[in-house]
């Protein structure tokens, strides 16, 4: 297949792929969870470098506040409110034709993250939250696959890359993440559109090393890095020998296949949204990141927001109510987006 050939070439001859390294990258699978700013960029050079297969998940749709950073989508895409990993693979389809994709549109919880990871050469971490990278984390080291962490905000983002059973997991480098909840998104304070384009490039970088079948060049630190301050720094990471996940391999957030977060309210079309915030939440921050992007009304029992047609009553403890939806994956993902998760 010569025209094969003449697309990968110039990948070929970086020296440490070579023929072998794009025939292990065209035999792997690659699953990207999230696809806004991080993931669609992802998906983009992944396509492009022509992994096997592309395992494309997300819950959401494209808006247009998302044209600004999420580089595959356009406005027609926003137009049609089209769930991000159809508009993906529409738009990946036209740039390589020749590998194959999977569409997962749905949330990734408990109940199915082990099967949305399956058969993985590596995911990568196209997220908005802590929680589910906490249950990635679980399910990856579970089954042993690798997994990228990349994250950004504002003007920085970070990259941590975690082989299973050899590097520290996300555990050992986060051990409170499941309980984390943070007011800053990029809903409220914002994102610059080159870091997440930056991030996600090292993200796609050191999925290659592995798919290439060159795990001994990865990173083995945590990188963080802030483009307005023309900082990079990197702290080398260490196992965590009583790590609960990677060590004791006790998975407790996979367990937890009953934990209630959404409730549907009878007959008022909104939905009750129960964050695990055993930890506390702290509802001061939160009013104040809000306040500076949205006119908020509040007292000292609750805040109010509204957003687009939707509303969103948010309680001192945490909990919030939806309105103007009565589906629990819309309700969840206006929680992230607004509150945090
Ligand atoms: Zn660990």
């Amino acid at each position: 297949m010569a025209h094969e050939e003449s697309r990968y070439s110039r990948q070929v001859l970086v020296s440490w792929i070579g023929e072998k390294g794009q025939e292990a990258i065209m035999n792997g699978t690659a699953v990207i969870i999230g696809l806004g700013a991080l993931g669609s960029t992802i998906a983009n050079i992944l396509a492009r470098s022509g992994v096997g297969t592309l395992r494309l998940v997300d819950r959401d749709f494209v808006d247009w506040t998302n044209l600004q950073r999420q580089g595959l989508y356009d406005e027609a895409d926003a137009r049609n409110s089209l769930p991000k990993a159809v508009a993906a693979k529409e738009h990946l389809v036209r740039i390589n034709s020749e590998i194959n994709y999977e569409v997962i549109v749905d949330d990734v919880n408990p109940g199915n993250v082990e099967r949305v990871v399956a058969g993985a050469s590596v995911v990568l971490d196209g997220l908005d939250n802590f929680y589910t990278r906490v249950l990635i984390n679980e399910a990856c080291v579970k089954l042993g696959i690798p997994w990228i962490h990349g994250a950004c905000i504002s003007t920085y983002g970070t990259l941590a890359t975690i082989l299973p059973g050899d590097t520290a997991c996300y555990n050992c480098l986060f051990p409170d993440a499941s309980s984390m909840t943070s007011p800053y998104t990029c809903d409220t304070v914002g994102v610059l559109g080159p870091i997440a384009f930056i991030i996600a490039s090292w993200e796609a970088s050191e999925a290659l090393k592995i798919l290439a079948g060159r795990k001994d060049l990865v990173s083995r630190k945590l990188m963080w890095l802030d483009l307005w301050k023309n900082e990079i720094t990197s702290i080398l990471t260490e196992r965590d020998r009583e790590c609960p996940v990677c060590a004791a391999r006790e998975f407790p957030m996979l367990q937890q296949h009953d934990r209630v977060m959404t409730s549907s309210i009878c007959g008022r079309n909104a939905v009750q949204v129960l964050p695990d915030v055993s930890r506390g939440f702290d509802f001061e921050s939160t009013l104040h990141v809000l306040s500076r992007a949205f006119p908020v009304e509040f007292n000292q029992y609750l805040l109010r927001i509204h957003c687009g047609e939707h509303e969103i009553v948010l309680f001192r403890d945490g909990r919030a109510i939806v309105f103007g939806t009565s589906d629990p994956k819309v309700a969840k993902s206006l929680y992230t987006r607004y509150i945090g998760g």
